[in-house]
């Protein structure tokens, strides 16, 4: 039985950027599993049948305010300088997202400045001093017209849950701008990996003390290996044999469509608060710059099941988590990190920035 200082599951960010850490700046054995057939977790990009570069699980931009993360990845990629920016249809006209002083000029029909705007945001909204839930949340931010239109049913499609149901948190990150920047980020950083992510991890992985095993499970390879400490990406409940009961997550399907022209939608994303199924139409070309005369177009469609892909946010499920990393503190060598791991939504820079932390502790040890 082959002997490794670090099991590692789950071959994503936070698995594979521990795992490169480790392997290089501590001389450490690191066996990387991964039930799917291909490493980079949820920013898996491959090419399809037309040779258009996608995500296959949803689009993924790059973007971030610590530089750490920046640096770190640069190591292992040349970039593309990207400013992401979605747009909203509704009723058939385009909008800027998030909400800024365009968007409530055009819904409005008005010629707002920032100091007008502000003030009648001020006329309009709901005057709630402590919102108890996302609606109250959007409402005392920019009245019942605004969240009728953009907020109301896009949440509905998306988690299946009311506004009035889910956390202030769940709308309490979306900014409203006074201003006409229209890009969907704010951090210094944004960037894309300029030949794709999947081609990051490759290079991410190529460590000589790591060994990559796909389609492996971790009940599969738990007893046929030998391992000091173990760092799991993969869902804590799960870990647990689901001992308490199982963390629900929202998921997504993917229908998607090649075009025989170089771009079929003018934005890389665009959402659809109130009509389809679907929430948004994707055309992520617009984002990696490849040059080809196909593109093709995904359009996602929010599910009750499939791949963990959002945690639900509810206190409920947060109090249920509380109670596996209460046992997950219990164990010694083991630990957990990743959006699964923790349960929560993090983006692709908080992923490695924890697993920068976490292996910062370890080298401690
Ligand atoms: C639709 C969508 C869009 C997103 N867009 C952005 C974006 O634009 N920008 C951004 O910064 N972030 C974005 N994110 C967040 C981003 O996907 C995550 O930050 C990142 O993927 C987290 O990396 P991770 O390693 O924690 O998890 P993952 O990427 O999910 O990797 C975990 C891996 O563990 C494997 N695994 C799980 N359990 C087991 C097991 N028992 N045995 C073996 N393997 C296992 C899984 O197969 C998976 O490959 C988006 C997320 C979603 C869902």
């Amino acid at each position: 039985m082959k002997k490794y200082d670090y099991l590692i599951v789950g071959a994503g960010f936070a698995g594979s950027v521990l795992a490169e850490r480790l392997a290089s700046q501590l001389n450490k054995k690191v066996l990387i599993i991964d039930k799917r057939n291909h490493v980079g977790g949820n920013c898996y990009d491959y090419y399809d049948k037309a040779g258009v570069l996608i995500q296959k699980y949803g689009a993924h931009l790059f973007h971030t305010k610590y530089k750490e993360v920046f640096d770190y990845l640069s190591q292992f990629t040349k970039w593309r300088r990207y400013e992401h920016r979605v747009k909203a249809c509704v009723d058939k006209k385009i909008y800027d997202l998030p909400i800024n002083l365009n968007t409530i000029n055009k819904f409005f029909g008005k010629d707002l400045n920032s100091k007008e705007c502000s003030n009648y945001l001020n006329k309009i909204r709901v005057k709630i001093k402590k919102p108890k839930d996302s609606e109250e949340q959007v409402v005392s931010k920019v009245g019942w017209d605004i969240y009728k239109r953009f907020f109301e049913k896009y949440t509905l499609k998306q988690w299946e849950i009311h506004p009035r149901d889910l956390e202030p948190e769940v709308t309490a990150r979306i900014p409203i701008r006074f201003n006409k920047d229209d890009r969907y980020f704010g951090d210094k950083y944004q960037f894309m990996s300029k030949n794709g992510f999947t081609e990051l991890f490759r290079k991410i992985l190529g460590h000589k003390n790591i060994t990559v095993k796909l389609q492996t499970s971790y009940k599969k390879i738990k007893d046929r290996v030998k391992f000091d400490k173990l760092i799991f990406t993969g869902c804590i409940d799960e870990f647990f044999n689901y001992k308490f009961g199982q963390l629900p997550y929202r998921s997504l399907k993917f229908k998607w469509k090649t075009y025989n022209k170089p771009f079929y939608q003018e934005y890389t994303v665009i959402n659809f608060p109130n009509d389809y199924k679907y929430t948004k139409s994707v055309e992520i070309k617009h984002a990696t710059g490849q040059k080809i005369s196909k593109t093709t177009v995904g359009q996602e469609f929010p599910a009750a099941s499939g791949e963990p892909y959002y945690p639900i946010p509810q206190s409920k499920n947060k109090k249920l988590y509380e109670k596996y990393a209460g046992l997950s503190n219990e164990l010694k060598d083991v630990y957990f990190v990743g959006r699964l791991g923790e349960y929560k939504y993090l983006n692709m820079d908080q992923v490695i920035y924890n697993s920068l932390k976490l292996f910062n502790k370890l080298s401690r040890k």
